[in-house]
């Protein structure tokens, strides 16, 4: 059995899982963790087995270096270490890959320069993917390295949507355009959906909402992307747990005029005190849900921002896709919130859109359908596994790589 390392690095952690690019979708990885608050006096180690035992380890982690071969340790005191399987690939979520990458990458020095040339565009996210790409090819040199990117599946954005109504040689001098994210799942999902409507992926027209802790819709024609909620950056789009989502951008002007604020400060404002937290106080939607049941006014106006962004969305998708197949909710609160499913597609059989209340309240880590079988416009959750679509992509990169003779 072949795995990949598949890592997510953030500014102070490290997300990894060793995935079975061949697996099913809901199959375990063979291990997974998480190595957090790097640079700070109390970090951690977590680190689960298939078999479900867990392992924490709490300790002073200075850099990503030492928290990942701190990991790789107990990995390998498990006999599931990188030496101890046949490790194929280490496949790196880089968030941003600007217009240069449509598809997943080798990476070499170049490569990773490249990565680098693009920090001015996801200066929150691109350094950090750069950190974690660095410290794992120097600890495993001779294992092929792959970067897939956020952006890549929106790279064929169409023209019309994929670039802004302000001024032309501003956009162009600055590369301002919509490359749009959470690509890795709006393509995984929208293959799933293909299937279970039991076609070619060129046939259907679909919506995808990724709805995690960020959030994003897609338009998907024929399988190529026609539209995205999020931007040059992914705070555009829908109302998120702590994004604002679309907003007046004179509201910038009116912050740094009037309140005297900061760029940087408008940036955290926008990006971690706003959406959902921002006014309820809370980003998780299980809590949010405990607040709305105790009454809580904020809590309902949170929600009901949530939903009618939601539904803006749905309903311009529809509009410029024309014909709609499917309808789909994957992440955090799309598999799991049965009020956001039910109330972002409330009273919408005039637009083909038949729900299944009954289906909807099924809890399931399958794909499942949750509109009657009649209805036009076909409605499922199908849970979405970036892992597994990062380890299939980077086997395949890796494989390439053999086959040219460069492993
Ligand atoms: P991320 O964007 O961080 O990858 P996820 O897709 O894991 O996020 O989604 C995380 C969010 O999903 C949580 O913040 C929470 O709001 C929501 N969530 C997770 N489980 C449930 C649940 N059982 N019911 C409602 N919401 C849930």
């Amino acid at each position: 059995m072949s795995y990949v390392l598949v890592l997510n690095s953030g500014s102070s952690s490290i997300k990894f899982q060793v995935v079975d690019p061949h697996g099913h979708t809901n199959d375990a990885p063979l291990v997974s963790g998480l190595v957090e608050q790097i640079g700070e006096h109390s970090g951690a180690i977590n680190v689960t087995l298939r078999g479900g035992e867990e392992i924490r380890e709490e300790l002073e982690i200075p850099d990503h270096t030492y928290g990942l071969e701190r990991a790789f340790e107990i990995m390998a005191a498990n006999k599931v270490g990188p030496t101890d399987v046949d490790l194929i690939a280490v496949g790196h979520r880089v968030v941003h890959g600007g217009i240069v990458f449509s598809e997943p990458q080798l990476i070499v020095d170049e490569i990773e320069a490249m990565i680098e040339d693009l920090i001015p565009l996801a200066p929150l996210h691109n350094p950090a993917n750069l950190d974690g790409i660095r410290v794992a090819r120097a600890i495993l040199p001779d294992i092929p390295h792959i970067a897939v990117f956020d952006t890549s599946f929106f790279h064929a954005l169409p023209p019309a949507s994929a670039l802004y109504a302000i001024n032309n040689e501003v956009a162009s001098k600055y590369d301002i355009r919509r490359y749009g994210f959470h690509g890795t799942s709006h393509e995984f999902i929208s293959q799933k959906v293909a299937q279970l409507l039991d076609k070619d992926p060129d046939e259907v027209n679909q919506i995808t909402l990724h709805l995690g802790n960020g959030a994003s819709a897609a338009a998907i024609r024929h399988g190529r992307p026609l539209d995205t909620s999020m931007g040059l950056t992914p705070l555009a789009g829908l109302a998120m747990g702590t994004r604002s989502g679309d907003i007046d951008p004179g509201i910038i002007f009116h912050l740094v005029r009037q309140a005297g604020m900061k760029v940087d400060e408008i940036d955290t404002l926008l990006n971690k005190q706003s959406g959902v937290k921002g006014i309820s106080g809370v980003n998780d939607f299980r809590v949010l849900r405990e607040m709305i049941r105790a009454e809580d006014q904020d809590a309902w106006l949170a929600y009901n921002i949530y939903i009618h962004q939601l539904r803006r969305f749905i309903g311009a998708y529809m509009i410029i896709l024309g014909r709609v197949d499917a309808i789909t909710f994957t992440a955090g609160v799309g598999e799991n919130d049965t009020e956001v499913r039910q109330d972002a597609l409330f009273n919408l059989e005039m637009y083909g859109i038949k729900f299944d209340k009954e289906a909807n309240l099924v809890r399931s880590k399958e794909a499942r359908m949750i509109s009657t079988p009649d209805s036009p416009v076909k409605v499922f959750v199908v849970p979405t596994n970036e892992e597994l679509a990062i380890a299939r992509k980077s086997a395949a990169v890796a494989e390439s790589a053999r086959e040219a003779g460069l492993y």
